[in-house]
């Protein structure tokens, strides 16, 4: 096979040519959700990234197995370590099963997902469903040396490993700076050192969500998850690992320190990370207010939206800038990307109506290619969305009657929005296929509207209807001061 793709690997901080382990199938992993609350545009960044290099990945004829997992033992986000169980806690406060929670998110995250086009990956593996899996990597890093037993609790032991191993090899961190500034954290003092990370945790009395081990019941630490699961479907070694560029540290960290003080060596071949989305240039945050919720992009409802915005405008927001870069979201951006798709799919919609001439007067020539060099070097969506827009400007030409072309020419258009718009960058006609998410989400304010119009009036029977009807259909309808905030309940 020939080897097109040129990938920027993390690891070896430049870009590489990618050549798979197994010719042609290519294994990739992606860590996917924590599944204790609605997904917001950093999941929807991530979840796109790795949507549009499988489906290239496919289109230049790889097999791929793409293994991306749910998330849902209860681990803090990113403190692995600190053992408050968000899961169980919105368990208690909603007085649901942990399961329950963890479906009711995992069905949201997949309805998401599906408005944006985002492709399921071939396998879907929980971390509950793989406890005995975390446990037998527990034991081996054990049985190697590199983790120690410490009141029911087992963690890596970092010094230690970074005397034989490099630890830092994928983050650039180097572990001198780390023991100098890692602070002792309450209640860690079981720990050799604050730098090592759990393997396995005591539960708390207070702690639902547990297992039985040789070391306690209790449940295994956050990157425990990812390196027994890749390793169950995708092997030893693999192609591909990816996420978001916050994972890097220490989550991916620790995934290679885990293979190597398992296995001897590393399990992945590219790693590879999508940058962060900013709100109006501030990183995004729960405490900041600014984490807007894909759903409320949807329906419009967050103080900081302006209006609502169909999945096909995120999608394509996202895709216009380079996976490696920030987006900065603001409602000025996403109006700009959402005319310009508009503009895309209104001249994709004149290109079956263009009429062939026996030649052409405009150059189309090489758009095809031109993309696919574009997707080559380092999945580059950009620029293959500006030749996309170059078949627009010939399109809108041409229809205007100030140039021709050929039936051959027309085809290489149509050609290069089947290839790249529809099947690699994964945007789809929401005109045509869902009757319009933007009219859909006006149209649901404005029954919301004549209801708050109805009330006004003391017109309960009215008011009443409206909200059932809703209600019925699957619409949650909150009341809100200023009226009433509508989404779509799982
Ligand atoms: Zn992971």
């Amino acid at each position: 096979m020939e080897h097109p793709l040129n990938v920027y690997n993390t690891l070896t901080r430049k870009k590489e040519i990618f050549i798979p382990l197994q010719e042609p199938y290519v294994g990739m992993y992606v860590c996917g959700p924590t599944v204790y609350g609605d997904a917001h545009l950093g999941h929807a960044r991530s979840a796109i990234t790795f949507d549009v290099l499988f489906r290239y990945l496919k289109q230049i004829g790889y097999k791929v197995r793409y293994v991306r997992n749910i998330t849902d033992v209860g681990h803090l986000e990113h403190d692995a370590d600190a053992g408050e169980d968000k899961i169980a806690k919105k368990a208690k406060l909603e007085q649901l099963e942990p399961m329950e929670v963890v479906q009711i998110y995992m069905n949201s995250y997949h309805k998401n997902m599906e408005m944006l086009n985002v492709l399921p990956p071939s396998i879907e593996p929980q971390a509950s469903g793989h406890i005995i899996e975390q446990e037998a990597l527990t034991e081996e890093i054990l049985a190697h040396g590199f983790a120690y037993e410490s009141e029911g609790s087992v963690y890596f032991d970092v010094v230690k490993y970074s005397k034989y191993h490099h630890y830092g090899v994928l983050s650039g961190r180097n572990i001198d700076d780390m023991l100098n500034t890692t602070r002792e954290l309450d209640g860690q003092e079981e720990k050799h050192n604050p730098v090592d990370f759990a393997l396995w945790k005591k539960a708390q009395p207070e702690h639902i969500m547990r297992w039985p081990s040789p070391w306690s019941n209790g449940f295994p630490g956050w990157h425990c998850e990812c390196t027994a699961m890749g390793r169950k479907y995708l092997g030893n070694h693999f192609d591909i690992h990816g996420g978001g560029m916050d994972l890097i540290f220490p989550h991916h960290e620790c995934e290679i320190a885990q293979a190597v003080a398992s296995q001897g060596d590393q399990m992945v071949h590219y790693w590879m990370h999508n940058n962060m989305i900013t709100v109006n240039g501030q990183k995004m945050g729960k405490s900041l207010g600014n984490s807007i919720m894909l759903h409320e992009f949807f329906s419009g409802n967050h103080p900081l939206l302006e209006q609502s915005y169909s999945p096909m405008s995120i999608r394509f927001f996202i895709l216009q800038a380079h996976y490696r870069s920030t987006v900065d979201f603001s409602n000025e951006a996403l109006q700009a990307s959402e005319k310009g798709l508009s503009r895309l799919m209104e001249a994709y919609g004149h290109l079956s109506k263009l009429e062939a001439s026996p030649t052409s007067s405009i150059e189309v020539k090489d758009l095809c290619s031109k993309c696919a060099e574009a997707m080559n070097d380092d999945l580059n969506t950009p620029i293959v969305i500006s030749r996309l827009f170059d078949a627009v400007r010939i399109i809108n030409t041409v229809k205007d009657g100030n140039a021709t072309l050929t039936a051959e020419d027309i085809k290489e258009l149509q050609e290069v929005f089947q290839t790249y718009l529809f099947d690699v960058l994964g945007m789809k006609d929401e005109a045509t296929s869902t009757g319009g998410q933007e009219a859909y989400g006006k149209a649901v304010d404005l029954l919301l509207s004549v209801r708050q119009q109805a009330k006004a009036n003391k017109d309960w029977a009215t008011s009443d209807k409206i909200r059932n009807e809703l209600t019925a259909i699957g619409f949650e309808i909150k009341d809100t001061k200023e009226g009433a905030e509508w989404k779509l309940g799982v």
